[in-house]
């Protein structure tokens, strides 16, 4: 089973496209990451994938229909989509939020049974956070919440998750445990796309990786093909350097001049960046001065 855009485009305003002719594959048993700057199509292109927007040219493919041809309910029972962290404004057990992922399993009006309740324990167990079934969603930590979240996924039933920066403000150790519970997944046969701005996390989870630039694909492959240093300066337009372990361990690490020709539309320029030092060290000095 596979979930497929074919050369989709999107534009929120008319006449300016944010992707532009995206082809993208994801199989289940896979883990897939999307890398590109800032505003360079990641989440519309999640949600186009998530049938929660449509391109306005091009296809995406679940299998071989068509996604927008299925109802919500079909769509939602085969992908799952993990927001970066939502705070909601009631207090709901992690458990309630859990089963939330089992709406598209319901008849309308229905309330979740004991088969749901079961289901949503089992996504919890997945995660490692059954005993926190009972405490409030909202007082757990941003790591946590992304497990919850992870969870509520998994017990829509979904094959395919699509994850918005789940690595975004954890600390490593819950980095690695994220990561490491969808790499699990894909091995019992779920297909994850993930977003991410570590090319170090890129470098060590998945098994392919997508670039994306100002709404095109410009690399994809395998990460250590993908994520190499000039390529990784036409799309950030900064300078990084490959290190490689004896234990073959690899990491990416800025290097200390930044490109300042290539740097791309939304990122900070060479003339931005000597600016902001000008103006660190002009603060700096007036703070000595008083
Ligand atoms: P990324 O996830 O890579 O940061 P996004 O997909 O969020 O990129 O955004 C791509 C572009 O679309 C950006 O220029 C952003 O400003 C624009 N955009 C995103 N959401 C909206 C929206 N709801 N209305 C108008 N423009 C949007």
């Amino acid at each position: 089973m596979r979930l497929a855009a074919h050369g989709i485009s999107y534009s929120y305003v008319p006449g300016r496209p944010v992707l532009r002719g995206v082809s993208v594959e994801l199989a289940a048993g896979e883990v897939l990451f999307l890398l590109g700057p800032n505003g360079s199509g990641k989440t519309t292109l999640l949600e186009c994938l998530a049938g929660l927007r449509r391109p306005g040219a091009g296809r995406v493919l679940l299998g071989d229909a068509d996604l927008h041809r299925l109802s919500p309910r079909d769509r939602a029972r085969r992908i799952a989509y993990v927001p970066q962290v939502h705070r909601p404004v009631f207090g709901y057990s992690v458990l309630e939020v859990v089963l939330m992922g089992r709406a598209p399993h319901l008849g309308t009006f229905a309330a979740p049974g004991r088969e749901d309740r079961e289901v949503a324990r089992e996504a919890l167990e997945a995660v490692g956070l059954l005993g926190h079934a009972h405490r409030r969603y909202t007082e757990l930590s941003g790591g946590e919440m992304r497990l919850v979240l992870i969870a509520r996924g998994l017990a829509q039933g979904a094959t395919f998750l699509l994850l918005d920066e789940p690595d975004t403000h954890l600390d490593p150790r819950h980095q690695h445990r994220v990561l490491t519970l969808v790499r699990d997944l894909t091995a019992r046969g779920l297909g994850a796309l993930v977003t991410s701005h570590s090319p170090n996390n890129a470098l060590h989870y998945p098994d392919r990786v997508v670039l994306l630039s100002a709404g095109r694909v410009c690399a994809q492959g395998a990460p250590e093909e993908v994520l190499t240093p000039p390529r990784l300066r036409e799309t950030y337009g900064m300078e990084f350097v490959l290190l490689v372990g004896g234990n073959g361990h690899r990491a990416l690490v800025p290097a200390q001049g930044r490109s300042s020709s290539s740097a791309p539309t939304g990122s900070e320029s060479g003339a931005d960046s000597r600016y902001l030092r000008e103006r660190a060290d002009s603060l700096l000095a007036a703070r000595k001065g008083r």
